[in-house]
């Protein structure tokens, strides 16, 4: 489909289903296959974002009231750092032959990427000492999906490499919406206006930062969607698969200053039908409106 990289390898998906966590030879094998099929091109492997709705049976999910607002992603692997441990290393080693990125789920302090960082010190002089390959300057990122993650973008721009707001979950949070819940799947919309400020404020913490700023989520798969982002001065996407004809079609076709202008009125909008509004004003000249009805 004409992808330029991957911009979230879900690593979860090597846990569910298995009776064991996957070793560190089995993850620096698959890492590497992805890695080099997209040669000179980025890989953005998300660490485990287990927890929430992903609890993989190795683990033995704790019982929780609220999964979501519990032990989840980057907490479990700070927590377990003999899985956090044999997850790096084997991101480290297929650095080593190719461009993959390591990027941190959930994050909500900045002791969280500090921490991890130190571990990606550790292991790199682990490898090294022991003679295995492994590739020095991991760029680290951050996923900017709770409102903490966006009022500190700054700071944990400042602490990485690059930021990648994750939509799906930035909406979840920012609107107490479960986002598997359908009693309120009208209530999860991206195109809040609130979804739409912080936005606006995580480009604004990575030009001010100099760091790469991407979106990731279904957000970034929905071509009105995509419209605001590339207004709001997103140059990033990360889309499903199946979404990245349309996506990359749109992106080629609209004028980004009429992106910009559209944005601006979606920033300004105070509810989600005149975010939707002003986008649809924004893109009718280039898009038959019709066609973005799913
Ligand atoms: C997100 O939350 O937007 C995201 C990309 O991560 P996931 O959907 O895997 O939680
Ligand atoms: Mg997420």
């Amino acid at each position: 489909h004409g992808a330029e990289g991957v911009g979230l390898l879900r690593t979860e998906f090597l846990v569910l289903g298995r009776s064991q966590m996957p070793s560190e030879d089995e993850q620096a094998s698959y890492f590497i296959r992805v890695g080099t099929r997209f040669t000179g091109r980025p890989v953005v492997i998300r660490s485990y974002d287990l927890g929430g709705d992903k609890f993989p049976a190795p683990l033995r999910p704790p019982q929780e009231a609220n999964p979501f607002l519990g032990w989840r992603a980057l907490r479990v692997c700070l927590d377990r750092p003999e899985i956090f441990r044999a997850q790096i290393r084997a991101v480290l080693r297929a650095r080593a032959v190719a461009d993959v990125r390591l990027l941190l789920p959930l994050v909500t302090q900045v002791e969280e990427v500090r921490q991890t960082k130190e571990l990606i010190a550790e292991a790199e002089r682990d490898l090294t000492r022991n003679g295995t390959a492994a590739g020095g300057d991991l760029p680290v990122g951050v996923m900017i999906e709770t409102p903490a993650a966006v009022v500190l973008a700054e700071v944990l721009a400042a602490e990485s490499d690059f930021l990648s707001v994750g939509s799906n979950d930035l909406t979840q949070y920012t609107l107490v919406v479960d986002r598997g819940n359908a009693r309120l799947a009208n209530r999860f919309n991206a195109l809040h206006p609130a979804v739409v400020r912080m936005l606006q404020s995580v480009a604004e913490a990575g030009r001010r930062t100099g760091k790469p700023t991407s979106v990731c989520g279904e957000m970034a798969s929905e071509p009105l969607a995509a419209f605001l982002l590339l207004g709001l001065g997103y140059r990033v996407l990360s889309s499903a698969p199946t979404s990245l004809p349309l996506v990359r079609w749109l992106v080629r076709r609209v004028d980004v200053s009429a992106a910009r202008e559209a944005a601006a009125a979606a920033v300004a909008a105070t509810t989600d039908r005149d975010v939707r509004k002003a986008l649809e004003r924004g893109i009718a000249p280039y898009v038959d409106l019709r066609l973005l009805d799913g």
